[in-house]
């Protein structure tokens, strides 16, 4: 719970973007945007009762009070409402080889999921993981496609393209899969680099937070939050960490080890938040 909103509260314009006052209207709505403004305003703390009484409007599922809930699931509930701010859309397209027809769908995404590979021993950074899910991949072999018009499944091409991206871009790095043979869920440890700027598209992205899972395993861990104060000092902002109520301010040197991918041994980037800034510069 408190990693999801720590994020959230790092960025006084998403904040604004919970207001009940502007429409955002969910079960929850009220006491989340108190406690926002709370985390906010550091003079003020966050009581517990006002935790227990979100808590208490969250959907059942989410509201065990000793499960350690998926941070991508607790925060994808809490941008419930389908706020232009934080809504961004894919298109995917395949192209039958058979009878050559096009098949495109249309989605939108709060937090767009981007897939880590095992396979990939160097490391990548965040940006290369986005232009390589937009590349064009074959569906051929046991990945045939069944097309609508054709009797048999064919080969076919498939495209992803982002037609719009939001203003704040949550990116999960897919890091928790299931071994069908053995039957186990287990963490991808491949570091993913995060740098604080990213072009993309031809729009310019600053990063804003960044939730690492802390643990070597699929089942168990723990969720900590960076973030950073680039809000209110644009030129050097500080980063800091939360991890549940203790906030510190972070070293140099972590914060090197944080943007690289890998803060230690057992601590993953895992859900990233970027600002748009091309026009606002
Ligand atoms: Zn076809």
């Amino acid at each position: 719970m408190n990693a999801a909103i720590q994020a959230i509260a790092a960025c006084g314009d998403l904040v604004k973007a919970f207001n009940p006052e502007q429409g955002y209207s969910s079960p929850w709505s009220l006491c989340l945007h108190q406690i926002l403004t709370r985390l906010r305003d550091s003079s003020l703390g966050v009581s517990k009762a006002d935790v227990k009484r979100m808590q208490s409007s969250l959907p059942d599922d989410l509201k065990t009070p000793n499960k350690q809930q998926d941070v991508e699931e607790l925060l994808s509930t809490l941008l419930t409402e389908d706020h232009p701010s934080f809504m961004g859309k894919t298109e995917k397209t395949t192209r039958c080889a058979g009878c050559r027809r096009n098949s495109t769908i249309e989605a939108t995404f709060k937090i767009h999921g981007l897939p880590v590979n095992n396979d990939a021993w160097q490391s990548f950074s965040v940006e290369d993981a986005l232009h390589r899910q937009c590349e064009a991949e074959y569906l051929e072999g046991v990945n045939k496609y069944q097309c609508e018009e054709c009797p048999i499944r064919q080969d076919a091409l498939q495209t992803f393209i982002f037609t719009s991206l939001p203003r704040f871009w949550f990116i999960c790095l897919n890091r928790f899969n299931y071994d069908r043979e053995q039957g186990t869920a287990y963490k991808v440890m491949t570091p993913v680099s995060t740098p604080e700027f990213m072009e993309f598209k031809e729009e310019s992205f600053r990063l804003i937070a960044v939730i690492v899972h802390v643990g070597l395993t699929a089942n168990s861990g723990h969720y900590m939050t960076y973030f950073n104060d680039a809000d209110c000092c644009l030129q050097n902002p500080k980063w800091f960490l939360a991890d549940d109520k203790d906030v510190k301010e972070v070293k140099p040197e972590i914060l090197q080890e944080l943007l690289a991918g890998l803060v230690s041994i057992n601590q993953t980037p895992y859900v990233l938040l970027y600002k748009k800034i091309s026009n606002s510069i």
